[in-house]
């Protein structure tokens, strides 16, 4: 089949070669790296200058770089360039503590844009397609991240970002959008507003594709939206600190998703000890930035855990394969694409004298749409106040805590003592929506 590879070289680099290739950048980003008052000053601490670093394995005598490191850093800590270098800043979809700040220069955003294209037309993308970007633009990697690749690969693009579903759909229908980037959780609440504008997606719109990530989601989520709009879908994961999207993708095998692994180097640990587990075994997953110039990053703990798939792809490809991430290695979820720290909601809520001790976080799916609810326990002597005042609380509440996390939750307000608590560490999330 004529024009299956974006790079068809880079895609089908023989192991060894690819091995050779990837130490060849490890040092050359270590030495990047060393410009950076981070990392010179753990390469003087480690007395492991980039130069002694000889192997892959040599590399694992340097610590891990963590989510903390970048914030005790921020904002400069980590750059590898003079300022005057750098176009772009990104940062986490979170809202946790400090923010992360991830800088690129003009080469750092053209191999990005380079790595999303290769991912699009990995799936089936082609200049022939128009594509529809919603994915929020701004700090966020998703809406740039896309839009220059999608650019990069010669298609149509319609930067619709976010929200706003009556227009997406109109947008679909005037322009003939044959792929969209969506977020699964708004996918699904998407097809109820077809629904209710008497419009099927199946008949009424030209979608063939349907390019899906930034959150978790199951194999019977991608179905169901296959089905309910007449798509092949395709599973998109990455990480602002990796850039955005184009870490790893799904080729038309969908049995896992490609890391490009010229661009980044994969490690699999036991997120307790540290130590690397075997090909085949779930672990956290740990990046090397193996292409960048601004802000290299050696050992990142990415926190998400997964099984990567050594076996060779039929599809012809040979950078190795990740499942599905399986959940993370701390407590943060993922509420419509918005990364949220259950600690950030009892900082918001202990901080509110009528709260009492006890809360809890349900997170559920209904009509195709999460939602987030928090059951809040009052104080015994404000819970007998009057019907006006507690209504009063509720919505100051919700207002502290969409302040506070970007996602507006429902409040329940309820009794001292009524929610149920664990003999051991406190059950504060409950996660229902796959269930
Ligand atoms: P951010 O840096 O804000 O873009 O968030 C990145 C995080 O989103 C990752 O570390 C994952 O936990 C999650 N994520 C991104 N893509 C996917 C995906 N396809 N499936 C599951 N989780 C994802
Ligand atoms: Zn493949």
């Amino acid at each position: 089949m004529p024009g299956r590879f974006w790079e068809k070289e880079i895609d089908t680099l023989k192991p060894k070669d690819l091995q050779k290739l990837q130490f060849r950048r490890l040092q050359k980003t270590l030495k990047q790296a060393a410009r950076s008052p981070f990392y010179s000053q753990l390469f003087r601490k480690h007395r492991l200058p980039p130069e002694k670093i000889k192997s892959l394995t040599d590399l694992k005598n340097l610590p891990f770089t963590t989510k903390q490191d970048l914030r005790d850093q921020f904002p400069y800590g980590f750059l590898a360039v003079p300022r005057e270098k750098i176009v772009r800043l990104h940062s986490s979809s979170g809202t946790t503590g400090r923010a992360t700040a991830i800088f690129h220069t003009q080469k750092d955003l053209d191999g990005w844009a380079n790595l999303v294209a290769r991912c699009m037309f990995m799936a089936g993308v082609r200049k022939e397609d128009v594509f529809q970007n919603m994915s929020g633009y701004g700090l966020f990697t998703g809406g740039l991240g896309f839009q220059y690749g999608a650019e990069r690969l010669g298609a149509l693009t319609i930067p619709s970002g976010s929200g706003n579903s009556k227009r997406q759909i109109h947008l679909m229908q005037d322009f003939s959008t044959t792929v969209v980037h969506v977020i699964p959780s708004y996918a699904l609440h998407l097809w109820k507003v077809f629904e209710e504008m008497g419009l099927d997606p199946k008949k009424d719109t030209k979608l063939r594709m349907m390019l899906i990530g930034a959150e978790p989601h199951s194999e019977a989520t991608r179905q169901r939206l296959e089905e309910m709009y007449g798509v092949e879908a395709f599973n998109s994961y990455g990480l602002s600190e990796m850039n955005g999207p184009g870490v790893a993708f799904e080729c038309p095998e969908k049995n896992g998703m490609h890391f490009w692994e010229d661009d980044f180097l994969v490690e699999v640990i036991d997120p307790k000890t540290g130590k690397a587990v075997p090909d085949g075994e779930e672990g956290e997953l740990v990046y090397t930035t193996l292409n960048r110039e601004a802000m290299p990053l050696i050992r990142y703990r990415s926190k998400d855990l997964a099984t990567v798939y050594p076996e060779p792809c039929p599809c012809g490809r040979t950078h190795r394969r990740m499942s599905r991430i399986k959940g993370r290695s701390d407590d943060m979820f993922i509420l419509k694409g918005v990364n949220i720290f259950p600690l950030q909601i009892d900082t918001t809520l202990m901080n509110i004298p009528e709260v009492g001790t006890n809360y809890l976080i349900v997170l559920e799916r209904e009509n195709f749409e999460d939602r987030m609810i928090v059951r809040v326990e009052v104080r015994p002597e404000f819970f007998k106040g009057d019907l006006f005042q507690l209504e009063k609380l509720r919505r100051q509440i919700t207002e502290a805590l969409r302040s506070e996390i970007l996602v507006t939750p429902k409040v329940e307000l309820v009794e001292p003592d009524s929610l149920p608590r664990s003999e051991g560490k406190a059950v504060r999330v409950m996660d229902k929506r796959e269930m």
